[in-house]
């Protein structure tokens, strides 16, 4: 074997297990493997895992934060006035060139598949093309998937229609939109159905922008899943957002739940960003925004977590940190039973590797050498102490070593460290 890791607990629970590697594929996964390897890492105790999976993102704008000037309320709208000011400043450099440092940022977290949507409505396609060149050169360490994206509207935006299935024909992987944001509702379900159309023409997955509002009457999601049904997309399609679900009159929900489950419909929400851009024309009491999480989780749907911006022109922060998500989502829908803190890890990993529909994804014999040790004991803790990400092994290869956090101590008669564990 080539890699070993001894002794890891994982996400499921099993403890003292051995994880043997053999080029790109995991082999064993059992405790006490009688094998040696050129390397072997001692996990004992800590928390092994698949890479973290991010299913919302952009990253045509991402690291771009303060170009040409800072968003200075910090709201929806002035970002979106920013993004069009800057949009005609880019270049296809500029652009990959930020693109792969947040990538560097990514492999250094164990974040390892991100879905990015990127912005068709450009004429020049220049964003397609950057990303199209970064997932190219990144494919070794890490699975980019790019969702084609009518930032200013599918129907509202000039030549959005031609662009976007420019860009398909390039080679984007799925099919996205954003029909809140077309000029009424009835140009938004038009929007919804012409785009599912496309997808089930092309055979590709939908991944759409969806009720990203507070109106209680958006209900683009409910056409959503109807179209994914009515074209037979059931499992393919993903709505992300849905936070207009959290304003929705109850009983109306109790009835467009079934139908997303119907369809089999995968959510994506994006706490940091619902719970920061949500609520803005509210006074008290402020509406959280976020969809409602555990009731799809609990109807059965596949609910990832994303992290949709870091410092961009609606989001000056941000690290790439997926457990950060994960812990915000922890708190927005009030997650702290202990099932729901493990189903908030499995949001930002299994779940996002479902909504991808990544192959060989899992810690099994026969799955992709990808895995993380984190410096915690189990999810729970990961999430916590937004554990440091100790080994990140890339299709059996280690690509990426953060020292342990421990911090040393000068206190008479007290420990010399602490590592904010238990023991
Ligand atoms: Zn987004």
């Amino acid at each position: 074997m080539d890699l070993i890791l001894r002794g890891a607990t994982l996400p499921d629970g099993r403890t003292g297990i051995d994880i043997g590697i053999a080029g790109e594929r995991i082999v064993a996964v059992e405790p006490r493997l009688q094998a040696r390897a050129a390397r072997e890492i001692d996990a004992t105790g800590r928390l092994v895992t698949p890479p973290f999976v991010d299913a919302h993102f952009h990253m045509d704008a991402t690291l771009s934060f303060g170009l040409p000037r800072v968003n200075r309320s910090g709201t929806l709208l002035e970002g979106i006035a920013l993004w069009g000011e800057l949009k005609p400043l880019l270049t296809q450099e500029a652009i990959a060139e930020r693109a792969l440092a947040y990538c560097d940022w990514a492999a250094a977290r164990g974040l390892l598949a991100i879905r990015s949507h990127v912005d068709i409505c450009d004429p020049r396609l220049l964003a397609v093309d950057a990303l199209l060149e970064v997932r190219r050169r990144m494919k070794p360490y890490l699975d980019l998937q790019l969702v084609a994206f009518p930032q200013d509207g599918f129907h509202r935006s000039p030549g959005a229609v031609e662009q976007l299935e420019r860009a398909l024909d390039r080679g984007v992987d799925v099919v996205g939109g954003i029909p809140h944001f077309e000029r009424t509702m009835a140009e938004g379900a038009a929007s919804v159905r012409a785009l599912c159309e496309i997808a089930a023409r092309r055979g590709l997955p939908v991944d759409m922008h969806c009720d990203e509002t507070d109106d209680p009457l958006s209900r683009h999601v409910e056409t959503l899943a109807a179209e994914t049904v009515r074209l037979g997309l059931q499992g393919r399609v993903t709505g992300s957002h849905l936070t207009s679900m959290h304003s929705m009159d109850n009983y109306y929900v109790s009835k467009l739940i079934p139908l997303m489950a119907e369809a089999r419909l995968n959510v994506v929400a994006n706490p940091l960003i619902n719970i920061t851009i949500q609520g803005r024309h509210d006074s008290y009491p402020k509406r959280r925004g976020m969809t409602r999480v555990p009731e799809l989780m609990a109807a059965g749907l596949t609910v990832a977590f994303g992290q949709d911006c870091v410092m961009d022109p609606w989001y000056p922060l941000g690290s790439a940190d997926m457990l950060e998500v994960a812990q915000m989502g922890l708190h927005v829908a009030q997650m702290t039973g202990q099932e729901a803190m493990r189903a908030c890890f499995a949001a930002v990993t299994g779940n996002g590797a479902r909504v991808l529909g990544l192959e060989g994804y899992g810690v099994a014999p026969g799955c992709f050498a990808d895995l993380v040790v984190l410096q915690a004991a189990d999810p729970v803790e990961a999430i916590r102490l937004r554990a440091t990400r100790l080994h990140v092994v890339r299709r059996g290869r280690v690509i990426a070593e953060t020292p342990p956090a421990v911090a040393r101590l000068d206190l008479p008669g007290r420990p010399e460290r602490v590592e904010f564990t238990r023991e």
